[in-house]
């Protein structure tokens, strides 16, 4: 591991500056991510600003949302109330991801921020990994794509983004507001991520120091009924191979509205827009199911060893929307 300096900030306007100033520094949050990484000789800064003494941390209930402070662990957001009787599907994507001990340490920040699983980007030993070194290939193209994306990808990257929580959040219109050196700025979660397209390094629209504060998360209104579902190799402590977050609110025995989002597939988290149309409107029911799940997975493009994530991708939204309106019945 390389040497690194180390400064806690306890001025978050100074934190920015510290960072924004040295491409070489990075936020260290929970560290889960970035740790690992820099043990793997994967990232290698010069210096880390320790922002978890930041007043950064906290829920708050406002009307018709909860804003939750970028510290917050991914532990205590799902152990909220509020969480869990408005936003069953965020709790159950949170208890679902990593273990007991990583959700104590992990935010909710730095988890939107963690980067790639792909084994090659996190093994330096690898030549080819675009995101790791750009313009060096993309060596999971022609290598162990079990973990990989069959959605948004390029011949310049397949990765998943991992994330759990992020899937509910992109369902649910969620903000992100973020503050750099020129003031503050707020970025829906939907565009907030960039799919690899022939720059692979850059995950999302965020400049150099800004650093995430706090997450808008609206609720669901009363009555609506929420599902996470995530498929995995075994049943705890591993990322997902294909995962479904859908709402429905039902209104005379039609779906009124639709929200639906894909993890495991999508080099960002996937919001299936298009499903969500096939739904509004209709009887909830296997035909209409099966329609929304074909359009979720419309421009898919698996590879030999991704092509299985499309059959699945589909039968675990089909699942998700079943026990949804079975709820809701
Ligand atoms: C073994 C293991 C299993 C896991 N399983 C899952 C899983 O099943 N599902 C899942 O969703 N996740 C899983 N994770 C990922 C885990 O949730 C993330 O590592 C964690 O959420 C990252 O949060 P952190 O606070 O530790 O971030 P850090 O590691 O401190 O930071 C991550 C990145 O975000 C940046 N950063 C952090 N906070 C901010 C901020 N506020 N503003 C700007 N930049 C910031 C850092 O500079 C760094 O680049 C797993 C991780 C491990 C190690
Ligand atoms: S899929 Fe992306 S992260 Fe993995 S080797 Fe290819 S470029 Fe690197």
């Amino acid at each position: 591991m390389r040497p690194f300096d180390y400064a806690r900030a306890t001025d978050t306007a100074e934190a920015v500056s510290a960072v924004t100033a040295d491409p070489n520094t990075s936020y260290l949050a929970g560290g889960t991510t970035q740790l690992d990484l820099m043990k793997d000789g994967v990232l290698g800064p010069d210096r880390l600003v320790d922002i978890t003494r930041l007043p950064l941390g906290g829920i708050s209930h406002l009307d018709g949302m909860v804003r939750v402070g970028a510290l917050t662990t991914m532990e205590e957001l799902a152990a909220d109330p509020v969480v869990a009787r408005r936003l069953p599907f965020v709790r159950e994507a949170l208890l679902l991801g990593a273990s007991t001990q990583l959700r104590n340490m992990a935010t909710l920040g730095g988890n939107l921020l963690q980067r790639a699983r792909c084994r090659y980007f996190r093994d330096p030993t690898v030549p080819e990994c675009n995101k790791r070194d750009p313009g060096s290939g993309c060596a999971a193209i022609a290598g162990i794509q079990r973990m990989h994306a069959i959605l948004g990808t390029s011949d310049h990257c397949i990765a998943v983004h991992a994330s759990d929580v992020a899937v509910p959040l992109v369902a649910l219109d969620t903000t992100v507001h973020v503050q750099g050196v020129n003031g503050r700025r707020h970025i829906p979660l939907t565009g907030f991520y960039l799919p690899p397209g022939d720059t692979p390094h850059i995950e999302n629209v965020l400049e150099h120091g800004e650093l995430i504060t706090t997450l808008e998360v609206p609720l669901l209104p009363e009555g609506a009924r929420s599902t996470y579902l995530k498929v995995r190799d075994r049943v705890s402590y591993e990322f997902a191979l294909t995962s479904a977050g859908v709402v429905l609110m039902m209104d005379d025995g039609e779906i009124r509205e639709a929200r639906i989002a894909l993890g495991g597939v999508g080099t960002i988290p996937w919001r299936a827009w298009r499903a969500e149309d096939v739904l509004r409107g209709a009887r909830p029911g296997r035909d209409a199911f099966d329609a929304a799940a074909e359009a979720a997975l419309e421009g898919a493009g698996p590879l030999p060893g991704t092509a299985f994530k499309v059959g699945l991708a589909k039968r675990t939204l089909v699942r998700a929307l079943e026990s949804t309106a079975g709820a809701e019945s």
